[in-house]
């Protein structure tokens, strides 16, 4: 399946993208992971996003659309994969509708996690990344902490701190969110492609909706 997930920051689209790849198989494919890691490395593409990202603002569409035509192009992508952060506007979602139609390929379904701005604030300023790369793993301070703290549950490595989940850029990556991204809403549900799941209760039950939608989608007429 070819699936795209919309949602504001701190909707919790990484975890059940996480989530839903180590269940399906398929490939997790994060915009911000991948950002963040050209800037690591200190390439061409990631220095220029670095200044965007550390103010809370898009990068350039070209940056995203060279990154995501390489990876969509790839033969890990060729049985599916899981769209996380592409496309963030409405001129990143018709670039890739060209992709798409180039690799004859089409998406099946746009999930939507729906939450209300008030509880993202929260979530984005204690949310912890573990610093290493192949694992991860997302925690919250209070909402899903590791057991001991400041260290990954599953790898032992160090949690940080996103530079951009400071309450200070919050503010401004939600403007970015309403303003450019929101629009995707109107523009799937038009390809009848969008499903809403209410993403404010517990983990584990958002991400029994997300597989029971997934369900629902590959059978259209069991209820
Ligand atoms: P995320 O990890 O998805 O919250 O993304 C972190 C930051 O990376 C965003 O605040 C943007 O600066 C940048 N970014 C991620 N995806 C995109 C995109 N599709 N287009 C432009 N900028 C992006």
């Amino acid at each position: 399946m070819r699936i795209l997930f919309l949602g504001a920051p701190g909707s919790g689209k990484g975890t059940q993208c996480k989530k839903l790849a180590d269940k399906t198989g398929l490939v997790h494919l994060s915009s911000g992971d991948m950002l963040r890691e050209a800037t690591a490395k200190g390439t061409e593409a990631g220095q220029l996003a670095k200044g965007f990202m550390d103010k809370g603002q898009l990068v350039p569409d070209e940056v995203l659309i060279k990154m995501f035509e390489e990876k969509l192009s790839s033969p890990e992508c060729s049985k599916g994969f899981i769209l996380d952060g592409f496309p963030r506007n409405i001129a990143q979602a018709r670039s890739l509708d060209a992709l798409l139609e180039k690799l004859r390929a089409q998406l099946n379904v746009v999930i939507n996690l729906q939450i209300d701005d008030h509880l993202l604030t929260e979530r984005i300023v204690g949310r912890r990344v573990c610093s290493n790369k192949s694992c991860n793993s997302v925690y919250h301070v209070t909402f899903s902490p590791p057991k001991q703290e400041g260290r990954c549950d599953l790898c032992g490595s160090d949690l940080y701190q996103r530079s951009d989940d400071k309450e200070e850029l919050v503010k401004e990556r939600l403007h970015t969110y309403h303003n450019l991204t929101e629009p995707l809403i109107d523009f799937y549900d038009a390809k009848l492609l969008l499903r809403t799941i209410n993403a404010q209760g517990q983990a584990e039950t958002i991400f029994a909706d997300i597989l029971k939608t997934l369900e629902e989608k590959k059978s259209p007429t069991s209820k």
